[in-house]
């Protein structure tokens, strides 16, 4: 797989044209769309579906499919229907069915009044077949799948006919119904397509369409004990519901003559058109519900919703936000080959947007005490501290500011390496929006480890400055003890170390990092699940669902560094 970045923002993606000019870029999938909307082909009309299997809950990949399907279908004043295409009971769940829809709500899309499962088209299906039998174009094989696989032959042999594959119409009919009539045992039959055993595309070369499973089935229960396979049921749905674009992924690529025999020889007035694209695939992640799905039951994570799962519930928990997802999906484009996107990308949109939306905050992560010896025991005064400076009209919030503080251990060396601007004995830095302090002294426990810190503050650098020309260079965010609430932190790094993890790579243990006895300031003491905060220094963070009065939890969604604008320069 090629290794690529896709990540040009529309002016760059126009090869050097005056970006004011130049219009957004139109895909290939646009363009085909134009073109038929030129000659008038499906009557100017543009309907695509969104087609997921419920079998696992959806991921960032899906929401690269989701805001094709949808939004090709607005941009062109079409429409996009919701389908799940259930037609492998064993696999399916209700659990998942709810889930994909609140997904794509989240994500911002409707599909209205057309929400369709393919299990309604099981008689439509059923008749179809029928109709292929009569005309001589499908037949009941009494081969066992390992024989059908024998006879299918390999890339390079053509495959061996069915000794059943010359049954009469009569036969045929005859036997299917018995399939449909539960007469056989699972597995002992299928009804195939007769197409042609020596294609050099193996999915043409008759093809089962029809298998008899006993399975209970999420929404038809145990009225059926054959089902019809993904490559027959789909195509077939597409053209009830008057799919213009059917768009899928390039792995159906070679199912797409498969797609069209199916409607070349069924009776139905439209006729929709397959079109592939390349899935999206992230650097540090899996993208297949089936490995998703092992990664859960194994308990490697906490769920679908683990935050560090590249699932939309677990991208949704962890704070990210629909609309970065949305320019996500739009910054990738479409292409016609599989590459890997760079995860930073990802991480840069949100930071993008929470950038400008998530008010400001100081929390203490690691805290270290710290005395002022020379602050009044008893004063407490109020700070001014901007919601968000991107956005000064928001005001400013009050952070109170005492005698006893806590800052980052991290802000302080006791013998601070070359380049260590922050707090060290007899150093003096700032404390945002408040003081000027300095070390005076370090208090140690029995073991060694550094307890607290007694400072002093300079009167005269109310506010954070002074004007008498001193240089500080360090600023730390700090929290008031009396009036710090204790809040639990999540930090999270990429699931996998590997960059693109392999079958054998496991769930990095560092991914989760659990702070206890985080120090926040006041104004935090009400946040709600959802609520989303820069905390000044740390990154950009979120209230998690397993929050609760009085104890507040908070997923790290990103860090401030932005490693993508650094590979781009
Ligand atoms: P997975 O391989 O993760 O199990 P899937 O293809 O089996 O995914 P479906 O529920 O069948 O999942 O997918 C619904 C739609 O989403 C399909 O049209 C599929 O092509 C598309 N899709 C799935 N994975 C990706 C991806 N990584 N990038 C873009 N589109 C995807
Ligand atoms: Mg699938």
């Amino acid at each position: 797989m090629e290794k690529t970045q896709l990540n040009q923002a529309p002016s760059e993606a126009n090869n050097g044209e005056n970006p004011v000019l130049s219009q957004e870029p139109v895909n290939f999938i646009q363009e085909i769309i134009n073109k038929d909307r030129e000659t008038g082909k499906h009557g100017g009309r543009v309907h695509t579906r969104f087609p997921p299997e419920p079998n696992g809950y959806l991921h960032i990949g899906h929401a690269k499919a989701i805001c094709l399907d949808f939004g090709i279908a607005a941009k062109n004043g079409g429409l996009c229907n919701l389908r799940f295409d259930d037609t492998n009971p064993s696999k399916e769940d209700i659990e998942y069915v709810e889930s994909i829809k609140e997904d794509i709500r989240w994500l911002g899309f409707d599909w209205g009044d057309r929400l369709y499962f393919a299990s309604d088209y099981y008689e439509t299906m059923y008749q179809c077949a029928e109709e292929l039998i009569n005309k001589g174009k499908a037949y009941v094989c009494d081969l066992s799948p390992e024989q059908i696989k024998e006879y299918r032959g390999t890339l390079t042999e053509p495959g061996k006919e069915s000794p059943y594959r010359n049954r009469s119409v009569a036969e045929n009919l005859d036997l299917f119904r018995r399939m449909r009539n539960g007469e056989f045992p699972d597995g002992s039959r299928t009804l195939r397509a007769k197409i042609d055993m020596a294609s050099p595309n193996i999915n043409m070369r008759d093809p089962v369409i029809y298998r008899i499973l006993r399975a209970t089935h999420h929404r038809t229960g145990d009225k059926w004990c054959i089902y019809p396979m993904y490559d027959f049921a789909h195509p077939i749905s597409d053209a009830l519901e008057g799919i213009t674009h059917s768009l899928c992924t390039l792995e159906f690529e070679d199912h797409r003559p498969l797609y069209d025999w199916v409607l070349d020889n069924l009776s139905f007035k439209s006729r929709p058109q397959q079109i592939e694209f390349a899935r999206l695939n992230l650097t540090h992640t899996l993208m297949s519900k089936r490995k998703l799905l092992e990664l859960v039951k194994q308990g490697a994570v906490n769920g679908w919703d683990d935050p560090r799962m590249p699932t939309i519930s677990g991208i949704r928990r962890r704070g990210y936000t629909p609309e970065s997802i949305r320019v996500f999906c739009e910054r990738i484009g479409v292409a016609k080959s599989n590459s890997v996107v760079d995860i930073a990308l990802l991480e840069h949109c949100v930071r993008e947007d929470l950038n400008q939306k998530a008010p400001r905050a100081m929390v203490v992560l690691r805290p270290l005490k710290v005395i002022i010896d020379n602050y009044p025991d008893d004063l407490v005064e109020e700070f001014e501290a901007e919601i968000n400076p991107e956005n000064p009209e928001l005001g400013a919030r009050k952070v109170p500011f005492s005698k006893v503080l806590y800052i980052e251990r991290d802000d302080f060396a006791e013998n601070p390496p070359k380049g260590f601007f922050r707090l060290a004995p007899g150093r003096e830095i700032r404390l945002k929006y408040a003081y000027y302090i300095k070390c005076e002294r370090v208090v140690k426990d029995e073991t060694g480890e550094i307890i607290e810190l007694h400072c002093t503050y300079d009167p005269a650098s109310r506010g954070g400055w002074t004007n008498d020309g001193r240089k500080v260079r360090g600023t730390s965010h700090w929290v008031s003890a009396a009036h710090a609430v204790d809040v639990e932190v999540r930090l999270y790094d990429h699931l996998f170390r590997e960059e693109v993890p392999g079958p054998d790579s496991v769930v990095d243990p560092d991914s989760l990092v659990t702070l206890a006895g985080c120090k926040a300031e006041p104004g935090l003491a009400g946040a709600l699940p959802g609520d989303r905060f820069q905390f000044l220094r740390q990154g950009y963070f979120c209230v998690d669902k397993d929050s609760a009065p009085g104890k507040l939890v908070f997923n790290r969604t990103v860090s401030l560094k932005d490693s993508w604008s650094g590979k781009q320069k």
